[in-house]
């Protein structure tokens, strides 16, 4: 790995400001999933180890630039207490002087925790000036909140700058490696599968993986773009009419490379996508008052033979509405095949990933990421602002 990690960062007795994800769902004042929490916690237990004093920053939600109850971080505070077994200082500032005063307290191994970062405006701005401030609380930086790297704020990038030395926190390290294979060393045959809603966000990187990848599985209700691009027929199935043109080009550009990218040919369909309806399989053109909404069984045999195949699987979206049962086989029936393959394998995307835990067999992946947006623009080759202000190693 080509930057910093903090098993190597030199911090004993030293205060280190530590960027989490602790973008956690709060309901009732309580927090009702703490994996992301849980995730933390080998980097904040060996930073405690070494002695070190932490100051923990994240965002909650989208609060608008100011502070909002049902956004704060306390709830949080609460439960890393429970979880790490030692106590955690709740800090109500970010900045200013109650937040310097909560990290001049700590002791060696302490823990605090500083109200949510995006209720100042210079944090989505990256604002010089609030960064600045931010970096007075410490003297290193750990980042380990890889779902927010590919967003340059003040305290994923900006604040990088104030420091001698920025590292690379255990969950960071663990996503450079795994999706760095992907990117600079993909081992062949490279099969990339990519599903799900998002095709505007999507169709970049599908363009950057036929540079890399050997073949290209397209499910979810992307699929229909290219399906109607080559003339069938999709009924009322999703449809992103301004890209049709460029999943047509795409389609030649694959041809034209050796690649092969392969669509559904049958298709579970619904007159709508309501709890409770039935699927009926078939084939590759929608009748006009029905709607894709998950692949086919002979769709998911297809794509189960060229993951078999593959020494290397990288997965981003599902391939139906798998949150309702009747559309949710044809997902499953990856999160299987990937499952049983010895290749590498590595899932990103939120729906994905929980998709994966709801088959039970995320730990049957080589990585299940904990970034979607990010470890996609990762995947495309991108350069991301919260990984690039990091120290080398
Ligand atoms: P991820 O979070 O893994 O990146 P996306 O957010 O892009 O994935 O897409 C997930 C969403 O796509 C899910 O809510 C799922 O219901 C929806 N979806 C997948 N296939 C279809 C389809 N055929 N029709 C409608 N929605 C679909
Ligand atoms: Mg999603």
């Amino acid at each position: 790995m080509a930057k910093l990690s903090v098993e190597r960062l030199e911090c004993r007795g030293k205060t280190v400001l530590v960027r989490v994800d602790y973008n956690v769902p709060v309901e009732n004042g309580r927090v009702s999933d703490d994996t992301r929490i849980r995730a933390s916690l080998p980097t904040l237990r060996h930073l405690i180890g070494q002695g070190a004093k932490l100051v923990l920053v994240s965002h909650l939600g989208r609060p608008k630039a100011k502070p909002e109850a049902r956004y704060s971080l306390r709830p949080v505070a609460v439960r890393l207490q429970e979880l790490l077994g030692k106590p955690v200082v709740f800090c109500e500032a970010t900045i200013g002087p109650q937040a310097q005063a909560a990290a001049s307290d700590l002791q060696p191994g302490g823990v605090l925790l500083l109200e949510n970062v995006r209720f100042h405006p210079g944090e989505e701005k990256n604002d010089a000036a609030f960064a600045k401030e931010l970096a007075t609380l410490a003297q290193a930086y750990v980042s380990d909140a890889f779902g927010t790297v590919h967003r340059a704020h003040a305290s994923t990038a900006g604040v990088a700058k104030y420091f001698t030395k920025a590292a690379a926190g255990l969950l960071i390290a663990k996503e450079l490696e795994f999706l760095g294979r992907c990117v600079y060393q993909p081992v062949h045959p490279y099969v990339a599968i990519l599903g799900g809603a998002k095709v505007e966000d999507k169709i970049a990187v599908i363009r950057s993986l036929l540079d890399r990848a050997d073949s290209l599985l397209i499910g979810g209700a992307m699929a229909y773009t290219f399906l109607k691009a080559q003339g069938h027929g999709i009924g009322k199935s999703l449809l992103d009419s301004p890209h049709v043109g460029l999943a047509g080009e795409l389609m030649a550009e694959a041809k034209q490379r050796g690649k092969a990218l392969l669509l559904p040919s049958d298709h579970r369909v619904a007159s709508e996508p309501k709890d409770g309806a039935t699927a009926t399989v078939c084939g590759i053109d929608i009748p006009p008052d029905m709607m894709g909404l998950d692949i086919g069984p002979e769709t998911a045999t297809r794509f189960g033979a060229e993951i078999a195949r593959a020494k290397l699987v990288v997965w981003n979206g599902p391939m139906g509405m798998f949150e309702l049962p009747a559309f949710a086989e044809g997902t499953f029936s990856i999160a299987r095949a990937m499952a049983k393959s010895s290749a590498i394998t590595v899932v990103g995307g939120g729906d994905s990933v929980a998709a994966v835990n709801e088959a039970g067999l995320a730990d049957k992946m080589t990585h299940v990421s904990t970034g979607g947006g990010a470890s996609l623009e990762f995947l495309e080759g991108k350069k991301l602002p919260g990984i690039e202000v990091l120290s080398d190693a």
